[in-house]
């Protein structure tokens, strides 16, 4: 057989496959790599920031090693090379499909197709963003308009100004809490006119002299030069329009897993995720585990998907060792 452009032989076999690259990918796979199990790695291309949600954020200062913060693509620079540094093999494409009925696995790249004993599938979440002028990609955002509150709260652009979360479920909620540690407001605009959060964190915000809650609002227009000055509002009662001065904007409205490759193979939960068995990295399919936020609607922070992605090399170890294939 002759080897393919990326040097890979035509369908070769590999013990492990990994798709992903955010911190449970690479973590997995340093783990794998650490246990011979020679992994290869899709990391994507067109799919998305390859490094995952990390490389759309600034600083990351809760990641415990870094005491001083590190910069989220710096951080996941850093997992790369470490995951390189014990031969994992890593592809720069995206995986557009998956056989996953029959032993081998089939996973085909974009350029490379691999058969595969075991995989894990670490694709991640992507947060949705609200598609209004003003918050797009070489507009506004990450200049003050972000999807992640925890991640980039913090940074020095957002301190004792006015900041607009939107949204309406919990997390929604807890980001604007959490805002109110550094905002001089935080103004929590929702759609409707009665939230879907938990009531003990509703209780949580209505008690915060810094929140003020704005219902059956939706975000127009995000306005600045370099940095997120104002944001107009609409009343979808009045269709009244208002502009409110802003020094930053927050999408809460809920994550997308990235699971549309692999087409109804691997169980899923009701809101999209993938199904595993409590307290494993198991899916519905023998052989095939799933690690960070594309199993995770509830923590999704980096050092959780590490965690996970961890486990999931764990169990694929013990399960190609059961199965005689390690
Ligand atoms: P979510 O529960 O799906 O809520 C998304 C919110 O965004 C909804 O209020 C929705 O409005 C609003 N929304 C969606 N699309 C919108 C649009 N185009 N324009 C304006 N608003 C829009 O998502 P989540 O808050 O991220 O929570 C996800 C899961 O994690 C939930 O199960 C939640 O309980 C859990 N969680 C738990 C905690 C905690 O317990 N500490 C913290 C965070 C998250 P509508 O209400 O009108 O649909």
């Amino acid at each position: 057989m002759l080897p393919s452009l990326t040097g890979l032989f035509s369908m070769e076999r590999r013990k492990l496959v990994i798709i992903g690259s955010g911190p449970a990918a690479f973590t997995a796979a340093i783990y794998a790599a650490r246990a011979n199990l020679y992994p290869l790695l899709y990391e994507g291309f067109f799919s998305g920031p390859a490094g995952g949600q990390l490389m759309t954020t600034t600083e990351v200062e809760n990641y415990p090693g870094f005491p001083d913060g590190i910069t989220g693509p710096e951080l996941m620079e850093k997992m790369r090379k470490q995951a390189e540094r014990f031969n994992t093999t890593i592809l720069t494409e995206d995986v557009i499909d998956v056989d996953l009925k029959a032993s081998p696995f089939t996973i085909k790249g974009s350029a490379t197709s691999v058969q595969a004993d075991a995989l894990i599938i670490a694709t991640g979440a992507i947060a949705r963003r609200l598609d209004v002028p003003g918050a797009r990609d070489n507009e506004l955002w990450q200049k003050g308009v972000s999807a992640c509150a925890v991640c980039d709260g913090a940074a020095p652009i957002f301190r004792s100004k006015d900041l607009f979360v939107f949204g309406g479920g919990d997390s929604a909620v807890e980001e604007a809490v959490f805002l109110t540690k550094y905002a001089r407001k935080v103004y929590l605009v929702h759609r409707r006119d009665h939230f879907r959060a938990s009531k003990i964190m509703v209780d949580r915000a209505e008690r915060n002299h810094k929140i003020e809650i704005i219902w059956n609002h939706v975000l127009i227009k995000v306005e600045g030069d370099h940095v997120v000055a104002g944001v107009i509002l609409k009343d979808v009662n009045t269709g009244k329009e208002t502009r409110h001065e802003a020094g930053g904007v927050f999408f809460a409205i809920g994550h997308d897993p990235n699971t549309a490759f692999l087409k109804g193979q691997v169980a899923l939960e009701p809101n999209g995720y993938i199904k595993i068995q409590p307290g494993t990295t198991l899916t519905s399919v023998e052989g095939v585990f799933a690690a960070g936020d594309v199993q995770d609607h509830l923590y999704r922070q980096a050092v959780t998907a590490a965690g996970s992605g961890c486990m999931a090399a764990l169990d694929a170890e013990e399960w190609l060792s059961e199965k005689e294939l390690a």
